[in-house]
């Protein structure tokens, strides 16, 4: 791409870090933003999912894409490797807080703490510490944009049985969301958080349901055609295009929001 053509794309010269960036909606969402011009920080459990995805990027633009072992629920090797990303990129303008596991699945008497806390440290600790660690570089920039990936559960569906711990980390995103927002809104920093619904991705990798969780499943009758927008599930694409929105200037007056993307599944069902 001539560095003319470069210079005109509405990401040139932006530094996102991207966490869960190497497989799904992350994936998806690191690819959009560097086709459009970004440098991303690619950060998630090392694994050949990222390093294919950084080959993939820096093939498209030499450069543009750095993989970073890290996992967001601890915080040492978060600041470090917000620290990396700072060093290599010079700066941050776009945090895309997006690291999540299904996590253990049962009736709330039979998880163990520790399956409950994993859950926590995970999509929520995770999250905190996205944030915590990359405000000061955005406030350092003057402006920038933080989106934070929710889900339909535990904000508009309580149906999934056994999924307490889930559900309780994705409604607390968005709380923690919009308290950031107003945090954040006197140094033009934005921060909105979004819910997709049933999303094509390898999210079910990470679902570990316990013996017990039929003995408290109502059963349930979805409808057919529940996501009535689509023939199906979303694809990580509808989500990338999404974030890509709300990273950029087109969205400069929104902040606070929570977006529902389920193609309506959430109404039906
Ligand atoms: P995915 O499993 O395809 O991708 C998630 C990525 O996060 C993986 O690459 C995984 O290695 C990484 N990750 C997990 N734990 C991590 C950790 N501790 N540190 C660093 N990286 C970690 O799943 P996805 O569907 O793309 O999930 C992304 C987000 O979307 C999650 O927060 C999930 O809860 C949310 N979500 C997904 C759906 C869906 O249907 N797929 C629906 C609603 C919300």
């Amino acid at each position: 791409m001539s560095p003319n053509v470069q210079s005109k794309l509405r990401f040139a010269g932006k530094t996102a870090i991207i966490t869960g960036a190497g497989s799904g909606i992350g994936r998806a969402a690191a690819i959009q933003l560097a086709r459009e011009g970004a440098n991303v920080a690619l950060f998630d459990l090392v694994n050949d999912r990222t390093s294919i995805v950084e080959r993939k990027l820096n093939k498209m633009r030499e450069g543009c894409a750095l993989a970073v072992d890290v996992d967001t629920s601890d915080p040492a090797r978060m600041e470090e490797a917000v620290r990396r990303t700072v060093e290599h990129f010079g700066g941050i303008d776009i945090v895309f807080a997006n690291a999540g596991i299904n996590g253990s699945i049962g009736p709330i008497e039979d998880l163990s703490v520790e399956d409950w806390q994993r859950t926590l440290s995970i999509n929520l600790t995770g999250t905190f510490l996205s944030l915590k660690y990359t405000i000061p570089h955005l406030k350092a920039r003057g402006k920038g944009s933080i989106i934070i990936t929710s889900s339909i559960n535990g904000n508009r569906r309580f149906t999934s049985f056994g999924w307490s711990p889930y559900s309780t980390t994705k409604a607390g995103q968005v709380a923690f969301a919009k308290m950031a927002a107003l945090e954040l809104a006197k140094f033009k920093v934005r921060v909105n958080v979004i819910s997709p619904g049933a999303i094509s991705t390898n999210i079910d990798e990470t679902t570990e349901p316990i013996e017990e969780l039929d003995a408290i499943t109502i059963p349930i009758e979805f409808p057919e055609g529940q996501q009535p927008l689509a023939d199906g599930p979303g694809k990580p694409e509808d989500v990338a295009r999404l974030v890509a929105f709300l990273a950029s200037d087109d969205s400069s007056h929104i902040t606070g929001a929570q977006i529902v993307i389920d193609g309506a599944e959430s109404l039906l069902t």
